[in-house]
């Protein structure tokens, strides 16, 4: 058994937690991602339950709380650091002999279970890099507990005196249920809300849904809540504040969607899109788009690849020839690479590192001469500098995996 304390640069492995009580029967776990515990007169619901890690802890932390049973667990969405941590509860209702919980899920969450198993070494591989995660510790989980129920648009519970109503939101996931909590005016909403600018458009990941997002924010801001329980992160506590969290969230979602709508109608291609696109101050400077995760970049990246094929306007690119050979008969054709490894010092220099490593490139998949080795070292330089001043924990795992792994397969 690896000890994953602290290890991996995005504190993922963190068993580090926060305890909020957001009322006296309502607590939320904050570790890198987030357990809500209701405690009713019926019984115990937990909305999310973190990875499978975080099993025992949760149990631990759950018995501080109440020794009453756990009658529900619903899965926020099926992502490993929400739907995985349930099996420790299980076990303990089956020593006690508590009723075994009923774990509910949107009907998409089995499919995503079944497509993550018939891909874990490829979930593996790209988790890896996304989350900068040791290459001595899985990267993917492997223990799947399906949901005994499922609903497809919204389902309503009650438990002892309280009712929960759950709702199937598209969003980071195609599978995510938000629960609202009229009691106690509480919105559990998994990660629909993360503190980032919203992660739409992981460069590993299948289509989000930006429009869907902002709708579900929009929905979730109409019911006023007095708390909001993210899916990491902190919980927001009071009206005003939440319905100006969420709307502010939806109106940069909808302003993007709209953009991109606009440009494309206007015949533009991808290129010039995402190089003209506008990301105003209200939204890059709101405590709630800060881009530590997701990236604006990444959203219009998503909303093009909704509505447009790969195509990108250029009849040259469309069945290109191997980088590699454009490479080498452009550094055949220089004569001495050295020119280009100069030039890219000297963008490297004045901050142009995105160009500089172009140029690199050219050299490194030419993939021969003696400024080979000399254009590896300036690749992974100019990586670490790109990861050094990247806010969006994404983007720097992707240039500071790609730094370590320069020059191997
Ligand atoms: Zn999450």
């Amino acid at each position: 058994m690896v000890d994953i304390e602290g290890l991996g640069s995005t504190g993922l492995f963190s068993r580090k937690s926060k305890v909020h009580e957001l009322t006296k029967d309502v607590h939320m776990l904050q570790y890198w991602s987030n357990i809500c515990i209701f405690e009713t007169d019926g019984g115990v619901l937990i909305y999310d339950i973190g990875f499978e890690f975080y099993g025992p802890q949760i149990l631990e932390e759950l018995r501080k709380i109440t020794d009453k049973p756990v009658r529900y667990i619903i899965y926020g969405h099926g992502h490993a650091d929400h739907a995985f941590g349930a099996q420790a509860i299980i076990n303990e209702a089956a020593e006690r002999a508590y009723p075994r919980p009923i774990i509910i899920a949107h009907r998409n969450l089995p499919l995503r279970f079944d497509r993550y198993r018939h891909m874990l070494a490829y979930h593996a591989h790209i988790n890896s890099i996304q989350f900068e995660i040791p290459d001595n510790l899985p990267g993917f989980v492997q223990n799947y507990i399906y949901p005994d129920l499922t609903y497809d648009y919204s389902m309503q519970l009650q438990l002892g005196s309280r009712t929960f109503l759950l709702n199937h939101n598209m969003g980071e996931t195609d599978d995510t249920t938000w629960m609202w909590a009229p009691e106690t005016k509480i919105a559990a909403v998994s990660d629909l809300w993360v503190w980032s600018c919203p992660n739409v458009g992981n460069p590993f990941k299948v289509q989000r849904y930006e429009i869907e997002w902002a709708q579900g924010l929009e929905a979730i801001a109409g019911r006023e809540p007095d708390f909001l329980l993210p899916g990491h992160g902190p919980p927001i506590t009071g009206r005003k504040e939440i319905i100006n969290a969420c709307t502010t969230v939806a109106r940069a979602l909808r302003f993007l969607h709209d953009q991109v709508v606009h440009m494309l109608n206007q015949g533009k291609w991808q290129e010039e899109i995402l190089h003209t696109f506008e990301w105003p101050d209200e939204f890059q400077k709101s405590p709630y788009l800060q881009s530590i995760y997701g990236h604006p970049y990444f959203i219009v990246k998503a909303i093009l690849r909704r509505y447009h094929g790969w195509y990108d306007g250029n009849p040259s690119h469309l069945f290109p020839t191997r980088s590699t050979d454009i490479a080498k008969e452009i550094v055949g054709l220089l004569g001495d690479p050295k020119k280009l490894l100069d030039r890219a010092r000297v963008l490297k220099e004045g901050g142009e590192q995105q160009l500089a490593l172009h140029l690199v490139d050219l050299v490194v998949e030419s993939g021969s001469g003696d400024q080979y080795e000399e254009a590896l070292k300036l690749k992974i330089d100019l990586l670490n500098a790109l990861a050094e001043c990247e806010p969006s924990l994404i983007a720097r795992n992707i240039f500071k995996t790609g730094a370590r792994r320069v020059g191997k397969k």
